[in-house]
């Protein structure tokens, strides 16, 4: 039984963003483990909430939270050279309460600038075990270059961004960005989903229902791709029927019915 506050008056963004934390660490649906993954959600035009380092998903409390201000996190972005320390203290310099003593994740950057993409409000980065036997393999690049089947580009959009390896952090921050601009650029709309080589997945969401919509649907995919390759591996949509099911007017309504837009 995972812990529900008991607090009339807890924020209604942060309370959905606890839910949606527990759900995704949950033990049976196999996406992170132990202190694995983080998650946020916007809680302002100038502050958001983020997981707290070292805590663990399945049973996080509110106070597993840090709420942390936009333009301190960027600034981050800024700065030559920088150090661990040097993120440690620029972290806690972001803290809206300076009072609060939780830690904000060491991927507070990668949230903020996740949070800043179009119609994103909620992030959900896990690392499940089905989605990284495909990121941890030889062949993780072209296993993910297509589409296998409609729902899958119903829920996770009409392709990932993929970001080569790279040291978690400010790094990694400034590597996803850029490939989450490059999509965004080509495809018009934010990525639903961000495939971290040797590492993981984020879930862009508009809601935190979304958020874990997304992510079931990309495990769902990952299983469907070690299945394919059991069988002489993948078939992929082609690109002209991946498009007709993204732009497809019955699935927008589906996707409207279901509150993802
Ligand atoms: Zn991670």
């Amino acid at each position: 039984m995972n812990w529900r506050p008991n607090l009339a008056n807890i924020d209604p963004i942060l309370d959905q963003l606890l839910t949606m934390s527990q759900h995704l660490g949950d033990p049976a649906l196999d996406y992170a483990i132990l202190g694995e993954g983080n998650t946020s959600a916007r809680a302002d035009s100038e502050t958001f909430w983020v997981k707290a380092s070292g805590v663990e998903m399945r049973t996080i409390a509110p106070a597993g939270f840090v709420r942390v201000r936009f333009d301190r996190v960027l600034d981050l972005l800024a700065v030559d050279n920088l150090d661990d320390a040097g993120v440690k203290a620029g972290l806690e310099a972001a803290k809206a309460d300076p009072a609060v003593v939780a830690r904000p994740s060491v991927e507070t950057v990668l949230h903020a600038l996740a949070l800043h993409m179009d119609g994103v409000h909620f992030v959900g980065h896990t690392h499940p075990t089905a989605v990284n036997a495909i990121l941890c393999s030889q062949q993780a690049e072209e296993a993910i270059a297509g589409r296998l089947f409609p729902d899958e580009i119903v829920y996770c959009g009409p392709a990932p961004v993929y970001v080569p390896y790279t040291d978690p952090g400010v790094p990694l921050a400034r590597a996803v960005h850029q490939a989450m601009v490059g999509h965004q650029a080509r495809y018009g709309q934010a990525p639903k989903v961000v495939l971290m080589q040797n590492h993981g997945l984020i879930a862009l969401g508009k809601t935190a229902l979304e958020v874990e919509q997304i992510t079931a649907m990309a495990v769902k995919a990952a299983r469907v791709l070690l299945g394919a390759y059991a069988l002489g591996g993948p078939h992929f949509l082609e690109p002209t029927a991946a498009e007709r099911i993204h732009t497809r007017p019955d699935e927008l309504y589906r996707r409207k019915a279901w509150g993802i837009e």
